[in-house]
């Protein structure tokens, strides 16, 4: 698949910028961990190529991307064992189309609403425990 990169779209340049977060590259997709770990787990999955949105694509590349949205979610789902994972596609700030897979937990104090609905301390992990975290998602998507 070809990566059709715009210059001055920052999810084109994500996959090079973070290269400490990288977890996977995939068919369709890469997925990285999100640096903010206040939700544990918390993944990106963004199309390789700059499209904003899902009817930008041909078929057999949504169909190919949503396939591995639906693994990530499985094997995020199996590791952390959420009560939810949830997945958004917004694409205002950055119109490149990325998910936001985050596993949620009833006991959490945003829960139910969405990660957005107010400001937290971010949590940040140092580098080996960024490792390890996108080890372990790496060998659950393994399994899949
Ligand atoms: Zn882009």
């Amino acid at each position: 698949m070809i990566c059709t990169k715009t210059p001055a779209c920052p999810m084109c340049s994500r996959w090079d910028d973070d290269v400490e977060l990288r977890i996977m590259e995939f068919e369709y997709s890469y997925l990285i961990l999100n640096r903010d770990q206040f939700f544990p787990g918390y993944c990106l999955l963004f199309s390789k190529q700059h499209s904003t949105e899902l009817f930008d694509l041909d078929l057999k590349t949504r169909q190919g991307m949503m396939e591995e949205v639906t693994r990530t979610a499985a094997a995020l789902a199996a590791l952390f064992k959420p009560d939810k994972i949830n997945y958004e596609l917004l694409g205002n700030m950055v119109p490149h189309i990325h998910w936001h897979l985050v596993p949620r937990f009833s006991s959490e104090s945003l829960w139910p609403r969405p990660i957005w609905s107010e400001p937290h301390v971010e949590t940040i992990l140092t580098s080996e425990a960024y490792r390890q975290r996108c080890n372990q998602i790496r060998q659950a998507l393994e399994k899949r």
